[in-house]
């Protein structure tokens, strides 16, 4: 556009200067472009490379714009080509990486067309040489046709930016409301949105869950306590700190979130039932002995966690319905443990079974939207232990003590 306008408005007047000026704006914007479409896409162009293809057709510009009479032919190429080339080296790198997101492989189409209508418009001119008279020039179809191009790709490019734009808003609007603001990690929405996904990429066949998938429900054991008597902002700490363990203890693949206040919940892919139970026991472990933030040193907070393993065609509210009973029974049982199981039917739950007095009733579908609401401490521990535990395994207390209310 700067190079445009310095045409347009005849600024500098003197037609070197304008010429060079105007030319430098055009290899500037070409290098830009290739230089932020490359990093966009995930592949910068090389620097020292594009650096050299820039100084080396900018330098050879100015110094012909000293005569454009005598060098028009030559900075009719210079200027095609390097354009055409800067374009291409970012092209040249997204070869290998094709862009997951429709809008970039549109701006990636784009851009490929973009860098070989300059090679080719600038062969087919050719045939029509540079050596007819300025205004024969201007006035010609050719010269008609590099506008016409140059304006329908700015176009293209423009919109097709301006999507990239929209897309990025949504993108990250969409992992605000999927984030927990307090621990970063996803919240309910986003972990229930990225599980089903995942469960969909299972069915579709494009995920390996060979070993099967783990689920575990952990809930800081008398957290209130932190709160009621070192105050909220140290509780807020607390939490995060949390997350951060937790975080410590999951992998790429895996899927954190907090569920309510002080319960997390983590979704392991690729494990069997004893490396899930060895991880929730080190994340026990590691909040047992961890200080917390800004709290007199002997103080912790501990752990429990109800954990499960998915089966095959097992429904996400079926298992963390199991993962609740589990996590319920290890608070019944002296919290600071880890209660695992390997398969107990979602029918067989004692919620299901005997179902205790639950205020509000099954709301919402999937997963009742405020556990904490529904049932009291006194409902759960009059609930019967779950009837149908395969295997459980409880951790030894920790040497410090839990904060008692
Ligand atoms: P239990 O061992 O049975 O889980 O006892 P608990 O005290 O951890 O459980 P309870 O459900 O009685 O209390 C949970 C507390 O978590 C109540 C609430 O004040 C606190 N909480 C929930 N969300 C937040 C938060 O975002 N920040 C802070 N500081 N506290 C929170
Ligand atoms: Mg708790
Ligand atoms: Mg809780």
């Amino acid at each position: 556009s700067l190079g445009i306008c310095v045409q347009l408005y005849n600024v500098p007047a003197s037609l070197p200067a304008n010429s060079a000026v105007a030319a430098t704006f055009f290899m500037t914007g070409a290098w830009a472009a290739a230089r932020s479409i490359g990093a966009r896409l995930g592949a910068p162009c090389n620097n020292a490379l594009s650096a050299l293809v820039y100084l080396g057709t900018t330098g050879l510009l100015v110094y012909y714009s000293s005569s454009l009479v005598q060098y028009r032919t030559e900075r009719f190429y210079t200027m095609n080509f390097g354009a055409a080339a800067m374009l291409l080296l970012t092209c040249w790198r997204m070869l290998l990486h094709w862009p997951r997101q429709l809008i970039d492989r549109c701006l990636l189409v784009l851009f490929w067309l973009m860098a070989l209508q300059f090679i080719v418009r600038t062969l087919l001119s050719v045939p029509f040489g540079t050596s007819m008279g300025d205004m024969a020039f201007v006035h010609s179809i050719h010269w008609q046709m590099i506008n016409l191009t140059m304006f329908v790709f700015s176009l293209l490019f423009s919109l097709a930016l301006m999507g990239a734009t929209v897309v990025d808003l949504t993108t990250a609007l969409r992992e605000e409301r999927n984030r927990d603001p307090l621990t970063s990690v996803l919240n309910r929405r986003g972990f229930d949105e990225r599980f089903l996904r995942m469960q969909d990429e299972r069915r579709g066949g494009t995920t390996a869950h060979d070993a099967g998938t783990a689920l575990m429900l952990c809930d800081l054991d008398r957290f209130k306590a932190i709160n009621d008597t070192h105050g909220h902002a140290a509780g807020d700490a607390v939490l995060r700190m949390f997350a951060e363990v937790l975080g410590r203890h999951v992998r790429a693949s895996d899927l954190l979130g907090r569920y309510g206040g002080e319960e997390f919940v983590v979704l392991a892919s690729r494990v069997n039932l004893a490396e899930a139970r060895a991880r929730a026991e080190a994340i026990r472990a590691k909040m047992a002995q961890t200080p917390l933030p800004g709290l007199p040193d002997d103080v912790r907070v501990t752990v429990s966690i109800g954990l499960v393993q998915l089966h095959v065609g097992e429904s996400y509210e079926a298992a963390l319905q199991r993962a609740d009973v589990l996590l319920y029974r290890a608070k019944r049982e002296g919290r600071n443990r880890v209660v695992a199981t390997e398969w107990v039917k979602a029918s067989q739950s004692p919620f299901r079974k005997h179902p205790c007095p639950v205020s509000g009733g099954e709301r919402h579908g999937r997963w009742r939207n405020d556990r904490s609401s529904l049932r009291s401490r006194a409902e759960i521990e009059s609930c019967p232990a779950p009837v149908a535990v395969v295997s459980t395994h409880e951790s030894r207390p920790s040497e410090h003590r839990p904060i008692l209310p």
